[in-house]
């Protein structure tokens, strides 16, 4: 039976989006909340060796931190971020995707502001708000390992943090683990939980240049989608300070080049050749890289018994292929649903398995968008999503009609936006105009 006694403190590994989100919504709701991280968190900017890359907030994303901080949005835009124009349900975009180019996202009116701009500035002003929340403290040290209740015996509570070169454990009622995708958690347990990876090998190649008034024809962002035949992609995101964070990325190995020559020519090779544009322009940093193996997703809402007192979110439970812009809001969103639980189970002992349930709950939708948009290619490896071929064949329809058809738009983009879970595609208003609109464009050329 739940009982709702406060927590004394709650232990979170790793002070990244997920980990600073978390302890946002604990605090209140444990005596302490104590964000344990290994690095030395910058003055500003991101802490994750992925953060100064381009990362785009979904809208689900923006709408948790609006409900944990009124007034976030509003906080980035007085320090440059982009609104992307005055029309709060009208996002102007260069979309290229399925043969056919989406020039507005139809957006839901949140009812609060909208900004655009870098993970860094995201990232540092959750953390300066997160740490700033009465009982909640930042401690610089590396988790090497788990506290357990007895022994290493089949779910066993866990009772805190071993920390290197501490020799007392740092006791906890409550285990957050948000140290990432490279969580070692599984392997501090005696029953590690099944895992699914769906192999892409993507690369990443990052530039910032600057941005015009007027630029991409007014377009607030700029996505060229990959196609079957063409596993590449595009983007263009705007950032504070007038500039543009532009990505080209490849699967299976193709990196595109890092110098203004060879990115242009990478970019000429898309589905449409608009960010070669930016890309003439003189680099303001150093151009940067990255490779993306795989989304992989741990299931601890599958262990037979929930070692109890530990929760598993963010990358550490899943990590999405980043094309889809989807790691920070649903690291976010299970943030929410993690108050959720605890206002429900409290200290019961039933805490870590609802939490388990409820994170793999959030992810399922971001997954089945990432893993099944990917299978489109045959050199994708993993396990394909049942109905797969249909579903990436009905979602193509989908988008062809979502560029002509507002109905169709708002429909896919909240999906996209995960503010609607996937099957919100096949509600029967939806099929129909796509139906009606999503025929096959005429071929090019
Ligand atoms: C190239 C690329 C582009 C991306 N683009 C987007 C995007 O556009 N939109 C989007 O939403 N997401 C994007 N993502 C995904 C996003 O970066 C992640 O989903 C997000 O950072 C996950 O946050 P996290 O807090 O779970 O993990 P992380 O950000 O990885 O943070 C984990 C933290 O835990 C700390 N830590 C690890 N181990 C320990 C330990 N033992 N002790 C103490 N501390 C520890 C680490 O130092 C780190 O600070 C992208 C990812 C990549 C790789």
């Amino acid at each position: 039976m739940a009982t709702n006694t406060p927590l004394d403190r709650i232990v979170v590994i790793g002070g990244s989006i997920a980990g600073l989100a978390a302890a946002a919504t604990a605090a209140g709701r444990a005596r302490e909340v104590l964000v344990v991280e290994r690095r030395e968190p910058p003055a500003t900017g991101s802490i994750a060796p992925q953060g100064h890359l381009p990362h785009v907030m979904l809208a689900a994303g923006s709408r948790v931190l609006e409900q944990l901080f009124a007034g976030f949005a509003q906080d980035l835009l007085d320090r440059g971020a982009s609104s992307g124009g005055a029309d709060p349900v009208r996002l102007p975009c260069h979309w290229v995707a399925s043969g056919s180019t989406r020039t507005h996202l139809q957006l839901r009116d949140l009812g609060f502001p909208r900004a655009l701009c870098s993970r860094s500035l995201v990232e540092s002003r959750l953390r300066a708000a997160t740490l700033a929340l009465p009982g909640v403290r930042s401690v610089h040290a590396n988790v090497e390992g788990l506290a357990l209740e007895s022994g290493r015996a089949r779910g066993a509570g866990v009772t805190g943090v071993r920390l290197r070169g501490v020799a007392d454990p740092l006791g906890a009622d409550l285990v957050i683990d948000a140290s990432g995708r490279g969580s070692h958690t599984e392997r501090w347990l005696p029953c590690p939980p099944p895992a699914t990876e769906v192999v892409v090998d993507l690369r990443y190649t990052a530039y910032v240049v600057e941005r015009h008034a007027g630029d991409l024809d007014g377009a607030a962002f700029a996505i060229i989608q990959n196609t079957r035949d063409l596993p590449r992609l595009g983007v263009a995101l705007p950032m504070e300070g007038q500039r543009w964070q532009v990505v080209l990325g490849g699967y299976f190995g193709t990196a595109a080049p890092r110098d203004g020559d060879g990115a242009r020519s990478f970019a000429r090779t898309l589905a449409d050749p608009v960010l070669a544009t930016l890309l003439s322009r003189p680099a303001l940093e150093e151009p940067a890289g990255y490779s993306f193996r795989s989304s992989r997703r741990r299931h601890w809402d599958r262990l037979g018994e929930h070692p109890r007192n530990l929760c598993v979110l963010g990358d550490a439970a899943a990590s999405f292929n980043p094309v889809y812009g989807q790691g920070m809001s649903a690291a976010l969103l299970q943030a929410e649903a993690l108050g959720r639980v605890l206002d429900r189970a409290g200290t019961g002992p039933e805490l870590a398995g609802d939490l388990a349930r409820e994170v793999a709950s959030v992810v399922d939708g971001p997954w089945l968008i990432a893993t099944g948009a990917d299978f489109v290619y045959p050199a994708t490896r993993g396990r394909r999503p049942p109905g797969n071929r249909l579903v990436n064949r009905y979602v193509d329809r989908v988008t062809r009609a979502a560029a002509v058809d507002d109905h169709s738009n708002a429909a896919l983009t909240d999906v996209q936006q995960l503010t609607a879970p996937p099957a919100s595609l096949f509600r029967p208003g939806v099929l129909t105009r796509t139906l009606r609109h999503g025929a096959r464009p005429p071929q090019r050329g």
